[in-house]
């Protein structure tokens, strides 16, 4: 192992004891002995693994990865303050571990595991043991994840200029009569010779009135000259994911085009303007919805300004109309309005952002094409 691999499994288990600790807190404000950790990216931001079968579990002084015979030796190499137990599909282990650190309150990840799991792990604690509660939780970890630390910044900054690049590379290459599928099959492939593991979620390119629908995937319908055309792509980079929309259109652009381009452009930079910690997502949704609204467009833009993200594409805080979560410093998220009009096509521009000091800072570099 070299120096620099060497330093960064070390930060990496620095960074996990940190996030353990937080976690720690919640499950005492939550009066919890303990907590089961079933949703895969919870557990790789808690613990570093990254192999795709395992559970978590944490009480205020033991740190428990349990995973089948296939991820033994990744887990001991992957998560270093982990003690690593090797599982079969029964439950049995789970009242087993509440049993030997006298946990008598087990929280479960109520928005992850599924009621089928939920009555095997009831049953295996009636049959073993009697004295533990089961406590639906929701969200612990994933509050956590809304605020990101240096390492997570440095991988998410990382996502964000493959994406960047790679869009850039291929937007300059598009040309009339190429189709939709051919252009997001260029992303990927620029996308992955920069190094990122995949794209972040099914690239978006819309063509003409295939734009006016927000999430239409990439078909076979030829790109025309003076049509918008929507592309909304992302990488993943050691896990973290980018999220990129710009709206590109060839040739000359008519009036209409322009309008309705500029009227979301100046949404969403008043919204990177504007958008401040201690806001609801609610109020920075608002920020955009406003400026639409005023260009005569308020039933055009028929979904939310923006998502978090990082392990996943989609992730808190959420940035929609009556949002009550609060922003804050430390979070990173997208800001994406967009006007879609039937039968003519849509416009949508996302950038990400990170809220520093308060404000928004854009990450994203990707260059805007205003028509
Ligand atoms: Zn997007
Ligand atoms: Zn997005």
């Amino acid at each position: 192992m070299n120096a620099a691999a060497h330093n960064s499994e070390q930060s990496v288990a620095l960074a996990t004891q940190r996030r353990l600790e937080r976690l720690r807190a919640k499950l005492q404000d939550k009066r919890l002995d303990a907590i089961l950790v079933s949703n895969s990216e919870n557990r790789r931001y808690l613990s570093g693994f990254i192999g795709t079968a395992g559970y978590l579990f944490i009480t205020d002084y033991e740190a428990t990865l349990a995973t089948d015979f296939r991820y033994t030796e990744q887990a001991e190499q992957q998560a270093p303050g982990f003690q690593v137990e090797r599982i079969t599909g029964n439950p049995n282990w789970i009242p087993a571990l509440c049993d030997k650190s006298g946990a008598k309150s087990l929280g479960f990840e109520a928005d992850d595991i599924t009621v089928a799991q939920f009555e095997r792990f009831k049953k295996a604690f009636d049959e073993n043991n009697a004295g533990t509660r089961l406590e639906p939780t929701e969200g612990l970890t994933r509050d956590l994840r809304a605020i990101k630390d240096e390492g997570e910044m440095e991988l998410l900054s990382r996502a964000i200029q493959i994406g960047d690049e790679a869009f850039d590379e291929v937007a300059d290459s598009v040309e009339t009569g190429m189709t939709e599928a051919e252009v997001a099959a260029q992303i990927e492939r620029a996308v992955r010779a920069r190094g990122a593991e995949s794209i972040s979620f099914d690239t978006i390119v819309a063509a003409g009135p295939n734009a006016a629908r927000p999430h239409h995937r990439a078909g076979d319908t030829p790109i025309r000259e003076g049509e918008p055309v929507v592309i909304d792509m992302g990488a993943r980079y050691k896990g973290y994911c980018s999220d990129l929309t710009r709206t590109i259109v060839l040739g000359k652009a008519d009036d209409k085009t322009k309008r309705v381009y500029d009227i979301v452009l100046s949404a969403q930079l008043a919204a990177i303007e504007m958008v401040e910690a201690g806001m609801t997502g609610g109020d920075a949704d608002n920020l955009a919805r406003k400026v639409i609204e005023e260009a005569g467009h308020r039933d055009d833009f028929g979904h939310s300004l923006g998502h978090g993200v990082g392990l996943e594409v989609h992730e808190n805080p959420g940035l929609a109309p009556n949002g009550k979560g609060e922003l804050q410093d430390g979070m990173v998220f997208t800001i994406e309005p967009g006007i879609y009009l039937k039968g003519w096509g849509g416009v949508r521009i996302e950038d990400v952002v990170a809220l520093e000091n308060g404000k928004a800072r854009v990450l994203s570099k990707a260059r805007k094409r205003s028509p």
